[in-house]
This record gives C-alpha cells, sequence and structure tokens, in this order.
C-alpha cells in the first residue's frame, strides 16, 4: 500500500476558485513525488492540504492508511520546508534548529543529540553557533532544512524551496537535497514550477494546471511519452507543425494517417531533439522517414548542441543538434533537409489527448 494516497480532493475557495478538482495521487515509502506545473495551478493548496493547515471542500487524504484529518497537527510526522526561509534572526544556526522540537517535548539531551545529526547531514556542523542573519541564501535554507528533517519527519513536503536562489546554487542545492532524501529515505513531495529542476530531482512528477492533474509518471516518461498536449508543451520545448497538405503527406509516408481521425483538430508535434538533419541522420534502416526542407533562420552554438532555427511549410520549426562539430555551421538562408522518424511524432486530438499511434515512446530520441 502506498504511504501517502490523496482521493478525489477538491478544494474551493469561495464559490468560484476551484484550487483543486479531483485529484487524486499516491506516493510511496521513500519516495521523491514532485508537483509539477505553472503558477495557480494548485501545488501549494494540495501541499497545504496534506500539511493539514487547509481542509478539503471533498475527497480524504491518508497517511500510512489513517485518515489525516483525524491526527492532531502536533502528532503529524511531517516536515516542511517553505521558499522564504523562515529562520530567526536572533537565534543561532543551532537553535533555529532545534526549535523545530519545542512543540514535541523532546528531553534536552536528546536535542543535543538530534540538532548536530540534522546540521551535519546539511553540512552546517561548522556553523552552529552563528545567527544566521549574515549567511546566504543557500546556507539559510540549509537551516530549514535541518529544521525540517530534525523531527525525523515519516514525510517531508518541500514548496519551491530553491524559488529565492540563484541559478548556480539551485542545481547545487537540488542534488543536495536529493542526496540527503535518499539517504534518509523519507517520502518526499516537492512543488515547483520549474520543469528542469523537476526532471532532474524526482522519482515521479505528477503535472498539473489549472487545478487538475494532467499526468504522473517517472521524468522519462511525462518527458518523453507526454500524455496530454498540455504537458507536451509545459515541460521540454516542443516544435508545433502546421496542418496542410505537407504534414498530410509525412502522416501519410509515416503511416499515421488512419491514427489522424480528428484531421481538423489533431494538433502533431515534434521535439527539437528528434529532428535529424538528414547530413547527419544515419543510413537508412528500412524504416519510414519523412524529410522536409528548411530555410535556417538563425544558428546557435552553444558548444554541447546548436540550435537551428529553420522556415519551413510546417512553420517555424527548431531543431536542436547535439555535438555540433564546426564543420556543420549552418548560415542564414541556406537550405537544410530534415528527417521525422514516426516515433518523434505526438499527435493530440481536439480535447489535447494524446492520440494513440502505436508508436514507441520518444524516449531518449535526443
Ligand atoms: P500554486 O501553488 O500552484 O501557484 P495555489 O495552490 O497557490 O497555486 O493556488 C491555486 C488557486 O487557488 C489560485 O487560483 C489561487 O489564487 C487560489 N487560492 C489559493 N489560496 C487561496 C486562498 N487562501 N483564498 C482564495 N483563493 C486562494
Ligand atoms: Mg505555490
Amino acid at each position: 500500500m502506498a504511504y501517502l494516497t490523496v482521493t478525489n480532493a477538491t478544494k474551493r475557495f469561495g464559490e468560484t476558485v476551484f484550487a483543486l478538482r479531483d485529484v487524486s495521487i499516491s506516493v510511496e515509502r521513500g519516495e521523491f513525488f514532485t508537483l509539477l506545473g505553472p503558477s495557480g495551478c494548485g501545488k501549494t493548496t494540495l501541499l497545504r492540504s496534506i500539511a493539514g493547515f487547509h481542509a478539503l471542500t471533498s475527497g480524504d487524504i491518508r497517511v500510512n492508511g489513517a485518515d489525516l484529518g483525524r491526527i492532531p497537527p502536533h502528532k503529524r510526522d511531517i516536515g516542511m520546508v517553505f521558499q522564504d526561509y523562515a529562520v530567526f534572526p536572533h537565534l543561532s544556526v543551532f537553535d533555529n534548529v532545534a526549535f523545530g522540537l519545542k512543540p514535541r517535548k523532546i528531553p534536552a539531551d536528546e536535542i543535543k543529540k538530534r540538532v548536530p545529526d540534522a546540521l551535519e547531514s546539511v553540512h552546517l556542523t561548522a556553523l552552529a553557533e552563528r545567527l544566521p542573519a549574515a549567511m546566504s541564501g543557500g546556507q539559510q535554507q540549509r537551516i530549514g532544512l535541518a529544521r525540517a528533517m530534525v523531527i525525523n519527519p515519516q514525510l517531508l513536503l518541500m514548496d519551491e524551496p530553491l524559488s529565492n536562489l540563484d541559478a548556480k546554487l539551485r542545481i547545487e542545492l537540488r542534488e543536495e537535497i536529493r542526496d540527503i532524501q535518499r539517504k534518509v529515505g523519507i517520502a518526499t513531495i516537492y512543488v515547483t514550477h520549474d520543469q528542469e529542476e523537476a526532471l532532474a530531482i524526482s522519482d515521479r512528477i505528477c503535472v498539473m494546471s489549472d487545478g487538475h492533474v494532467e499526468q504522473i509518471g517517472t521524468p522519462e516518461e511525462i518527458y518523453g511519452d507526454p500524455q496530454t498536449q498540455f504537458v507536451a508543451n509545459f515541460v521540454g520545448t516542443i516544435n508545433q507543425l502546421q496542418r496542410g497538405p505537407t504534414l498530410d503527406g509525412i502522416l501519410e509516408t509515416l503511416g499515421l494517417s488512419q491514427a489522424d481521425k480528428s484531421a481538423d483538430k489533431a494538433a502533431w508535434s515534434v521535439r527539437p531533439e528528434a529532428l535529424v538533419l538528414s547530413d547527419l541522420a544515419p543510413p537508412a534502416s528500412g524504416e519510414a522517414v519523412a524529410e522536409i526542407e528548411g530555410t535556417v533562420q538563425k544558428y546557435t552554438y552553444l558548444g554541447r548542441e546548436a540550435h537551428l532555427f529553420l522556415k519551413t511549410v510546417l512553420g517555424e520549426i527548431v531543431v536542436h543538434v547535439a555535438n555540433p562539430a564546426r564543420a556543420i555551421k549552418h548560415a542564414h538562408g541556406e537550405t537544410v533537409s530534415v528527417q521525422i522518424s514516426k516515433d518523434a511524432l505526438f499527435g493530440f486530438d481536439g480535447a489535447g489527448k494524446r492520440i494513440a499511434t502505436g508508436n514507441t515512446p520518444a524516449q531518449g530520441a535526443a
């Protein structure tokens, strides 16, 4: 049985705001589970409901089989880390972390053991006696993490904990959070609007929009096998292909015209790295590929990859080329040919749901 289950959770604020609509998730012991979606989609509301700060309008939340609503807050084994650091500037780092133990009536000698352990796990041992005021955002957030961990929680909830940090530190600290989480083996629900962060850190991701769940899956499933148009657009970048005789011809060539049931409403798209410049394509494998031509609008060289912006009859398309050699630098106005394989194409029906094409997901297409 899953450690945490949320079943058909709906949360209304007043008469009009549906912050959550029929949301169901389950999180396993030791799992790192991420809620990903744009601002306002209900991530914080779901997290706060799990923490017990919000009562659901309907639905239920169970931890270890027990109805969360019946467990008084101080008995809930939940650690929380928020976006703002919420440290007390007049208390030492040690006392900030010990503060998490206050409402739990932990004996003093136990506090003297547990706090150093928590500080050790976030690499703050050397700063235990300092005041946090002069510390960096990253260090302050480590204090927040240690304070959450010191209660030995069964569940760790984190709401955009890295949002106030600069890009380099964000990457550093997310790796650390993941390492600590793995070591302790604690079930964690992590909220972010940053898709790259979600892909990097999670066992599974729940993509949300407008209060509902779009898709739940591993990072590879979410990116490589998006089940809705929203997920395909929100996670990574994607080329939307323009409808018309050329696209119809491509679908025909690839044997996908049968899949194109709601012809005028269906939308087809392809990831930039799943497009292959014909010059660089491996020798034909017998599998059907379609080819289109494009005029180079811009060539951006980024070292480990290059982005080629093309004007084509399918619209503006970007192609990502991995390990670009200097030799393939493309000039403005040059004509290049691009191959599209069946596996690379994602089709979505008029309601934004993925059209089944019987293809294997374009995982690791890069
Ligand atoms: P996220 O964390 O994904 O940005 P939230 O859960 O904060 O989204 O908000 C979801 C929706 O609920 C938004 O439309 C927001 O304005 C609304 N909302 C959140 N909290 C309250 C509240 N206390 N009262 C009224 N509306 C709220
Ligand atoms: Mg939020």
